[in-house]
C-alpha cells in the first residue's frame, strides 16, 4: 500500500490550500476528490467570490482575513496569475442593522479606514442602487473579488509543482484507521495510508462525520445571474461587492462583470440538504426572492436572467466555522461548517491545517472555531 505523509480528503476551495501549504513545506502529499474538477455540486464552484476585512460576522475573523489577503497575492506572484481585485464593498441596510453594526465595530476594533455615507451619498454614487429612507451606507476599500476557479485552479496546479498527487472523481472515499494507528483511506479500486490526514469535505461532512455530532445543515442557495442595459450603473470601477440587509432578508452580489452580468444571491435562506439530496434545477420559485430584490433595490437589472446556479453552503448554528481535530485518529485534522462565508479564507485555512498535521498546532488565533463550543470533544 502507498503511503503518504498527508492525505487530504476533498479537494474544494478549502482542501486544495490544504494540500498546497503541505506540499510547499516539503510534505508528500496525496489528496482525493470524489468528484471532477471545477464540479458543481458543492460549495466551491462559480466565477466569483468577496472577499472582505471589516468582518461583520465577527472581529475575530479579521487577523485571519488580513493573512488570507497576504497568501492570495503570493498566491498571485508564484502562479503569475490575477486573482484577487479591490475596488470596495458597498454594505446597506437601516442603520441599526446588526451588518452594518458589524463592519463599524470591525473596523474600530481593528482600525481598519472605512468611509460612511448618508443615504443620498450612496445614491450619488451608486447610481443604480434604491435605498428606502432611514437607510446608510458603510464603503470598505479592501472589499475584493476573487476569481475562485481560477484560485481553486492556482493551488492545485502549484500543490502538484510542488510534488503533491491529487486524484480527482475517484468516488466517495472511506477511512479507518489501521493496528498501526495509521489514517487508511479507501477508495473503490485503491488503498492509501498516511501519518496525518486533512478532511475538508464541504457540506458531504453532514454524513461523512456523522460520527462527531456536530451541528451542521447543508443549505441550498440560488445564484441568479442578471443582465443590463446600463452597466455602468453597476461598475467594477466603482465596488467590487455588495451587502444589502433588507427587511426581506440579507443579499450580496457583484457589479456587472463582462460575460457574467450581475450575480445576485439571497444568503440568509435556502432549503436543508445534503448534497445527496439536493435538488439541482432551478425554478422561477427558487429565483423569485432574488428576483423581487432586484426590482425593488437594483431595477436597472433588468436586461433579463442570463443564468441560474444551485450552490451549497454547510451551515453551523452560530454561522461560525468549525476546525479541528478528529477526537478518534491521532493526527487528523478537520475543517467544514463555513457558513457561506469561507471562500476568501481557503489559503490561511489551508496553513492553519497544514500547521495542525504538521507542526502539531497552528500558529493562527483559531481557538474560537473549535468543536468544543457545541460541546464536541
Ligand atoms: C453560492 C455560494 C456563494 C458563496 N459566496 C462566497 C463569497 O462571496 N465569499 C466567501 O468567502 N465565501 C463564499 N461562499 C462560501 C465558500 O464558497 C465555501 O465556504 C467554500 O467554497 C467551501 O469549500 P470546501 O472546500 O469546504 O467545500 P467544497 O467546495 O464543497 O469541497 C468539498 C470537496 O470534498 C469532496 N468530497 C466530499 N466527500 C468526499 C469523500 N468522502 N471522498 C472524496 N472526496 C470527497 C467533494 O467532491 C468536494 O469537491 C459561497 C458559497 C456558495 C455556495
Amino acid at each position: 500500500m502507498k503511503t503518504y505523509d498527508v492525505i487530504v480528503i476533498g479537494l474544494g476551495a478549502m482542501g486544495s490550500a490544504a494540500a498546497y501549504h503541505c506540499a510547499k513545506r516539503g510534505a508528500n502529499v496525496l489528496g482525493l476528490d470524489a468528484n471532477a474538477p471545477n464540479h458543481t455540486l458543492g460549495s466551491s464552484h462559480g466565477a466569483t467570490r468577496a472577499i472582505r476585512e471589516t468582518y461583520f460576522e465577527s472581529p475575530e475573523y479579521v487577523p485571519l482575513c488580513q493573512r488570507s489577503y497576504n497568501l492570495w497575492r503570493e498566491l498571485e506572484q508564484d502562479s503569475g496569475k490575477s486573482l484577487l481585485a479591490t475596488n470596495g464593498a458597498i454594505y446597506v441596510g437601516p442603520k441599526e442593522h446588526p451588518m452594518l453594526k458589524g463592519v463599524a465595530s470591525a473596523a474600530e476594533q481593528h482600525s481598519l479606514p472605512i468611509e460612511r455615507l448618508s443615504r443620498d451619498e450612496v445614491k450619488t454614487r451608486f447610481t443604480g442602487f434604491v435605498l428606502p429612507d432611514g437607510w446608510e451606507g458603510i464603503f470598505e476599500q479592501r472589499g475584493g473579488v476573487l476569481q475562485s476557479e481560477m484560485c481553486l485552479h492556482a493551488h492545485t496546479e502549484l500543490a502538484r509543482k510542488h510534488g503533491a498527487e491529487l486524484k480527482f472523481g475517484v468516488g466517495e472515499t472511506t477511512w479507518h484507521k489501521n493496528k498501526a494507528g495509521h489514517f487508511v483511506v479507501k477508495t473503490e479500486n485503491d488503498e492509501f495510508e498516511s501519518a496525518s490526514a486533512i478532511l475538508t469535505l464541504g457540506p458531504w461532512a453532514c454524513n461523512a462525520l456523522r460520527d462527531l455530532n456536530l451541528p451542521i445543515n447543508g443549505r441550498r442557495i440560488t445564484i441568479v445571474h442578471f443582465d443590463t442595459a446600463e452597466p455602468a450603473r453597476y461598475s467594477q470601477a466603482d465596488f467590487s461587492v455588495q451587502f444589502w440587509a433588507t427587511p426581506e432578508g440579507v443579499y450580496g452580489g457583484f457589479p456587472h462583470i463582462e460575460g457574467e452580468g450581475l450575480k445576485i444571491m439571497r444568503h440568509d435562506t435556502g432549503d436543508v440538504c445534503t448534497p445527496q439530496t439536493a435538488r439541482r434545477d432551478v425554478t422561477e420559485a427558487d429565483r423569485a426572492d432574488v428576483v423581487d430584490f432586484a426590482k425593488k433595490y437594483m431595477p436597472y437589472a433588468n436586461g433579463g436572467i442570463t443564468k441560474s446556479l444551485v450552490g451549497l453552503y454547510t451551515m453551523t448554528p452560530d454561522n461560525h466555522f468549525i476546525i479541528d481535530r478528529h477526537p478518534e485518529f491521532e493526527n487528523v485534522a478537520y475543517a467544514t461548517g463555513f457558513s457561506g462565508h469561507g471562500f476568501k479564507f481557503a489559503p490561511v485555512i489551508g496553513e492553519v491545517l497544514a500547521d495542525m498535521v504538521l507542526d502539531g498546532s497552528t500558529r493562527h488565533p483559531t481557538n474560537f472555531l473549535k468543536a468544543a463550543r457545541f460541546g464536541k470533544s
